[in-house]
């Protein structure tokens, strides 16, 4: 169906699929979408993908809606009160007898963290239908949490309904958060199996453990948010490793390079160490660092009465060799002062190891 074809459908108030609805606000043209006659169960699966592609949803089925969604509403044109639904980041499920003593604490603290909070129409009492009501707060809401406790267990819900909690999903995502309120695993075992197995949040841990685990289901940019800031500090962190083995600093210091002007001197565990970007010591990881074969050994014999017949030292021939600079050593033969020699290097050499 082209555009225009679409339109004329809206105008006359046909229903039109909700790939065209959504072709249709993807060029600006409507912003509503009319949801009194989408059928249940496809309901709630067809509001969370309209609205997850940023459509608003009314449920009015009036001519002035009908009207309304052939062409784009501005700010200005505000809809009669009470009559476009908004939109609610969730709603809370819960017998009404937990009101004062929980949910209504829950509402306001999630309010504080700035979610729009749905709850009063959704008290329960005997003889309600759950799942009607989960239905109705699906629609215009993106999640639902459902306070389970022993009011709410009292009224009597079928076996069904219960499971069914468990089995909720708008567009593939579980969109029901079961909160235990006061209640045991075994409690909740007794009326419905399926909704025991369910991941739950115990109340016992505390409103603020409780907001959280909501806000993570509700709000996953917030924690993506979050681990976009812990790989920014492990950036930061970097700045305090070497970056060749990922060795901690371990000395830091500003130095005078000259009358006006200074620098900063780092030494890392591994070794590696730089004045101002001079570097003093590679770091045993650096492909730079001078190898053994680097070095030339020579001997000198030792005159006199001394106890060590040999020394050896160790001559580097490449620059990098010559700037680790290797004491010479002493040995009663030249095979053990070369020894002591190359024990020495290998100190230097020796990688940083994360303990
Ligand atoms: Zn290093």
């Amino acid at each position: 169906m082209d555009r225009r074809n679409a339109l004329v459908a809206i105008q006359k108030g046909e229903k039109l699929d909700q790939e065209t609805l959504l072709r249709l606000h993807d060029e600006g043209l409507i912003e509503l979408v009319d949801v009194t006659h989408f059928q249940s169960p496809g309901r709630e699966y067809i509001a969370g993908l309209l609205t997850a592609k940023g459509l608003r949803l009314v449920e009015i089925g009036s001519e002035a809606t009908t009207a309304a969604m052939g062409k784009p509403i501005g700010a200005g044109e505000a809809m009669p009160a009470g009559r476009v639904v908004k939109r609610w980041d969730v709603f809370i499920s819960y017998a009404h007898e937990d009101k004062e003593e929980f949910v209504h604490g829950l509402a306001e603290a999630l309010k504080n963290r700035g979610y729009e909070v749905w709850y009063d129409s959704f008290s329960l009492k005997l003889g309600d239908s759950l799942r009607e009501s989960i239905d109705r707060g699906l629609i215009e809401s993106r999640f639902g949490v459902v306070v389970l406790s022993q009011n709410f267990f009292a009224k009597h819900w079928t076996n069904r309904e219960l499971n069914g909690l468990a089995a909720i999903e708008v567009a593939g995502e579980k969109v029901i958060l079961p909160l235990w309120h006061g209640v045991t695993h075994a409690d909740v075992v007794e009326y419905s199996p399926i909704l025991a197995d369910r991941k739950a949040i115990n109340t016992m841990e505390g409103i603020d453990r409780v907001v959280a685990a909501i806000e993570q289901v509700v709000n996953p940019p917030l924690a993506e948010d979050l681990h976009e800031k812990l790989d920014a500090a492990e950036e930061r962190l970097q700045e305090y490793r070497c970056s060749y083995c990922g060795a901690p600093l371990s000395e830091r210091a500003s130095v005078q390079l000259s009358e006006n002007d200074s620098g900063t001197a780092e030494a890392f565990e591994c070794g590696y160490s730089h004045v101002d970007g001079s570097i003093q010591r590679r770091c045993p990881s650096d492909p730079k660092f001078p190898r053994l074969q680097d070095y030339e050994f020579t001997y000198r014999e030792v005159t006199g009465d001394a106890f060590w017949k040999w020394e050896c030292f160790a001559t580097g021939k490449t620059e990098e060799a010559r700037a680790l600079m290797l004491m010479r050593a002493p040995g009663s033969t030249q095979e053990e002062a070369r020894q002591r020699v190359i024990d020495s290097y290998n100190g230097y050499a020796k990688p940083w190891r994360r303990r």
